[in-house]
């Protein structure tokens, strides 16, 4: 298969096409391979009056019934999880090993939120006879929703979960690079039973429905995941109409290997992660800062796994890299690599555009950059990784720490004495300690300092869907 669909919008339980459409492209050969709709003023009205009606309906719907449709959509989803990974990579062009885990992963989403919304407990407060306090939680209303192209199904999974796990409604806006992964799952739910109005996708120019959708009424919250520059923009108009913003948005992940850790193994783990989804990660390990005692050892093993890195069509069974997402990425990528390098730092591997058709990047490290090199301070979002040693832990996390950011950060270490200066001492919202995994289902993800508000997943996070409602009751 070497074209993916027309896209079309979904307001109100109903397929919707449009007079103007943007192209949807193979960034592993820049073929068109579909189009995308784009919604006009009033396909934006429709879908406000569309989510608000479904919400009426859906926040009085009990939460086992929310939690029967969920679980029945997430395992449609799994039936179907092999034409969903195909055009996961026909359009951000990840190796399809990883497009199909993303798919299992959107769907542990679904089931997480699933289990957690028969239990959303209020409280009752202690009181003098005859009267009673009561706590509950109520879904917010509809919520305005945008998600990256980076994980075309899984990031909309995780807001439409929370969303529809909590009782709202939600107007889902994906890429327009990557908008399939999306209308899949809204065709799982419409196969699922929910009723129409609930789940609402729209594509577009991403700052007309921005700007459309916040400010309106019937908007009660944004959820939106990308760019720290957009994030900012997008609270400030919520700020500006008293609207909460769940905020996921740019890292710039420090590593630390202390002298204890294996400098083989979190070499070899370190380049193996890296570059997954060709370094297109939020939590993507970038900042690698190594004790002295190891550095050379570790940067041998990391580049030596570089090396053997097979870059490729994600369709392509053998890959184990493919493009990134589209050109801005490229050029992005290339000024970071060439400031470095005119800062006196070492090109350890890769540094350019590969020269083949496609937008493909060869898998980059850079070494001993000096801290105000270009990519030490600018997340580059690609398969760039940076490495520096240091002389101790205490300096490796002052540097850590010096960004704006704090989403994810990683350690190696073995004594206990190290693992809780590492995770005491990082400020981060997610900080793991032998392991480069940043977020599960279970676990709250998000970010401090500038790189969000808010957390997804957990128990936590469909807390940030619901408002508290305390009731005082004089018993007559
Ligand atoms: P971008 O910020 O322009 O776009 C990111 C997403 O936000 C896109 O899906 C886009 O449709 C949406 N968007 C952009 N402007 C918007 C607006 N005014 N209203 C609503 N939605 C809007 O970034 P990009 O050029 O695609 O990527 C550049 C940078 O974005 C990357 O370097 C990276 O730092 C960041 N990014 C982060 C994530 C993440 O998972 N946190 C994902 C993608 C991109």
């Amino acid at each position: 298969m070497t074209t993916n669909t027309d896209v079309q919008l979904y307001i109100g339980g109903a397929w919707r096409k449009t007079k103007d459409t943007l192209p949807v492209v193979n960034p592993a050969n820049e073929d068109v391979i579909g189009t995308v709709a784009v919604a006009g003023s009033a396909d934006l009205e429709d879908a406000l009056t569309a989510s608000a009606d479904g919400f009426r309906v859906w926040s009085r719907t009990s939460p086992w019934r929310r939690a029967e449709v969920i679980l029945k959509a997430a395992a449609l989803l799994r039936e179907r999880s092999e034409e969903i990974a195909r055009s996961i990579t026909l359009e951000n062009g990840k190796p399809i090993s990883e497009s199909r885990a993303e798919v299992i992963r959107g769907c542990e989403f679904f089931e997480w939120d699933a289990g957690e919304c028969v239990r959303l407990y209020g409280r009752v407060i202690p009181s003098e006879p005859g009267v009673r306090y009561v706590v509950v939680h109520e879904p917010i209303g509809t919520v305005a929703a945008f998600s990256p192209w980076n994980f075309p199904m899984s990031q909309p999974a995780r807001k439409i979960a929370g969303a529809i796990a909590s009782g709202c409604s939600i107007i889902m806006k994906a890429s327009e690079e990557t908008p399939t992964g999306v209308v899949h799952i809204a065709r799982a739910f419409e196969d699922a039973g929910l009723p129409p109005g609930v789940l609402n996708l729209v594509f577009g120019i991403p700052a007309h429905i921005s700007e459309f959708l916040i400010p309106r009424e019937q908007i009660r919250m944004i959820a939106f995941t990308g760019s720290t520059i957009v994030g900012k923009h997008l609270t400030e108009i919520a700020a500006r109409h008293m609207k909460p913003a769940l905020m996921e948005l740019g890292g710039h992940a420090p590593v630390i290997v202390c002298d204890d850790a294996d400098p083989i193994a979190a070499g070899i783990a370190s380049a193996s992660r890296k570059y997954r989804n060709s370094g297109q990660v939020c939590t993507s390990p970038t900042r690698f800062f190594v004790h002295e005692s190891i550095y050379e050892r570790f940067t041998k093993a990391f580049v030596e796994k570089v090396q053997s890195i097979t870059v490729g069509d994600g369709l392509d069974g053998a890959t184990e890299m493919g493009p990134v997402a589209n050109d801005r990425r490229i050029e992005a990528l290339q000024a970071l690599v060439d400031d470095g390098k005119a800062r006196g730092a070492k090109l350890l591997c890769g540094g350019g555009r590969l020269q083949r058709r496609g937008y493909f990047f060869a898998p980059t490290a850079l070494a001993e950059l000096p801290d105000d090199a270009r990519a030490m301070r600018e997340e580059p979002f690609g398969p760039l990784a940076l490495i520096n040693p240091v002389r101790s832990i205490d300096e490796a996390i002052e540097k850590a720490n010096s960004l704006p950011f704090g989403l994810a950060a990683y350690g190696f270490a073995r004594s206990a004495a190290n693992v809780d200066r590492l995770a005491r001492g990082i400020e981060a919202g997610n900080v793991s300690i032998n392991t480069l995994e940043a977020s599960r289902a279970e676990t709250p993800f998000g970010g401090v300092k500038e790189s969000g508000l808010g957390r997804e997943g957990g128990a936590e996070g469909l807390y940030h869907y619901m408002v508290v409602k305390n009731i005082s009751h004089v018993v007559e």
